[in-house]
């Protein structure tokens, strides 16, 4: 596997916290490492950069990978649409939970970080089940992936603290640092107070970080003020999970006091603009929780919250929540945008020393975006330059030609190249018909989660 090439003649975006840009410029990369970005003509003048193998940017954008970092793998796409929340839970969501079995959601990993990676992500936070699968999935696609498991101690079908327990012995750190674990918590109505104590505990023992929904919805928040007391970082707060390791989904909901508790914790959040749309959830305060200083993510959410896991359109639809949420053009930048799904994603998930932008020492984990279609014209450069701005609301993951992580190239002119696409496609299908046979088979049988709940929202 050649992990040392010359990428030279695109339009580099290193992304390292700047609107830096070289056009046309080249990466040189040495033993899987970034060693030099620059001009073409001075990347050119390396020693190495003439004896490395040169792979041809001319009309690419050339910009760190994406890391999602809110996704549940999962192949409910499409089956469960347009309900109201506890509707959707009830009969679909939670069926499928209990109709799961290890081999479904192995395939489901399979689908969801191949279709990841085909769109230019190279990082993903996942929350799923039976994450030993997930583990064998990303190890073979080459992704890196961050494992938080479905944990609840309140219901009887999540992953539990054991079973996390179990996955971070085994898959601490795994495959080249690519695999991690996590300690997941489903949600603060699925988990007890002392399973976030344990949890805490947990992440603290193996010096990990943890992974959690919270304030998605306002139902959410006065359900937490009436059961509680407090709000849901408040209770986060009292509870010892904030800090900056841990990751909260969604924070859609933050009164100004959270706000400042993630910040003074240093707890990052994960927007997630499609999901929040799709299920009515309302529109993060992003660009104020960015002001504040708060680390800002970017997630797809599952594939039934999306329906797609495009890092790309997500930018898109981040930037336009924000602008008519507000009533403010001027939020959203591109290259805010851009630096959600690159540099500060890499930072949410504490990988920012390793990746997260184009800059000598880093791993060479590099997107190429094919300027190409008729879509792009007119591409400008120099005092009329366009790039950013048509990678978030005009690209989407069909254009990404070519990924990179560790210097391996796992896409190569739009073909994943590490897996059989197809087979992975027919696996999923598969599954997928296995789990609604399963999940009619059990329907009725027990009682969701949504019933006990209540449905007073
Ligand atoms: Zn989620």
């Amino acid at each position: 596997m050649v992990t040392s090439f010359l990428l030279r003649g695109g339009t580099v975006l290193p992304m390292e916290g700047s609107k830096a840009v070289f056009d046309p410029g080249s990466v040189l990369v040495i033993d899987g490492k970034i060693e030099l970005v620059g001009r073409v003509a001075d990347v050119d003048q390396h020693a190495a950069a003439s004896n490395v193998e040169v792979v041809d940017a001319t009309g690419h954008a050339v910009v760190p990978g994406f890391h999602n970092c809110h996704l549940h793998s999962g192949l409910l796409r499409g089956t469960a649409e347009s309900l109201a929340l506890w509707e959707w839970l009830e009969d679909h969501i939670d069926p499928a939970h209990r109709a799961l079995t290890p081999e479904i959601a192995e395939a489901a990993s399979w689908m969801a970080y191949t279709e990841g990676l085909r769109g230019g992500t190279i990082s993903v936070l996942d929350m799923w089940r039976h994450m030993d699968g997930s583990a064998r999935a990303a190890e073979a696609i080459g992704i890196r992936a961050t494992l938080a498991p479905y944990t609840a101690d309140l219901y009887d079908y999540f992953e539990t603290l054991e079973t996390n327990r179990r996955l971070l012995e085994t898959h601490l750190v795994a495959a080249d640092g690519r695999v991690r674990t996590w300690v997941g918590l489903e949600h603060i109505f699925y988990c007890s107070p002392d399973m976030f104590r344990g949890a805490a505990a947990l992440a603290e023992e193996f010096d990990t970080g943890i992974h959690t929904h919270s304030s998605e919805s306002i139902w959410e928040v006065q359900e937490c003020l009436r059961q509680f007391g407090r709000r849901p970082i408040e209770e986060f707060y009292n509870r010892g999970i904030l800090g900056p390791q841990t990751v909260i989904a969604h924070g859609v909901w933050l009164d100004d006091r959270e706000v400042q508790l993630m910040v003074q914790t240093g707890t990052s959040v994960t927007h997630c603009p499609c999901s929040n749309m799709k299920l009515s959830s309302g529109p993060a305060r992003i660009g104020f929780y960015r002001q504040q200083g708060m680390t800002v993510g970017l997630g797809t959410d599952g594939e039934k919250e999306n329906n797609n896991l495009d890092m790309l359109e997500e930018m898109k639809f981040a930037s336009l929540l924000q602008k008519v949420s507000t009533l403010d053009p001027t939020t959203g930048d591109p290259w805010d945008i851009l630096d959600m799904a690159t540099l500060s994603g890499a930072r949410a998930l504490g990988l920012d020393d390793v990746t997260g932008s184009l800059e000598s020492g880093k791993d060479a984990d590099i997107v190429t975006v094919d300027l190409g279609g008729l879509h792009f014209v007119p591409v400008m450069h120099g005092d009329d330059f366009n790039i950013a701005a048509h990678l978030v609301f005009t690209a989407s993951s069909h254009d990404v030609a070519n990924v990179w992580v560790q210097g391996r190239q796992l896409v190569a002119d739009g073909d994943v190249t590490s897996v059989d696409v197809r087979e992975v496609a027919e696996q999923a299908q598969a599954a997928a018909e296995e789990l609604f046979e399963r999940r009619r088979q059990l329907k009725g049988t027990t009682p969701s989660p949504a019933t006990t709940l209540g449905k007073n929202q």
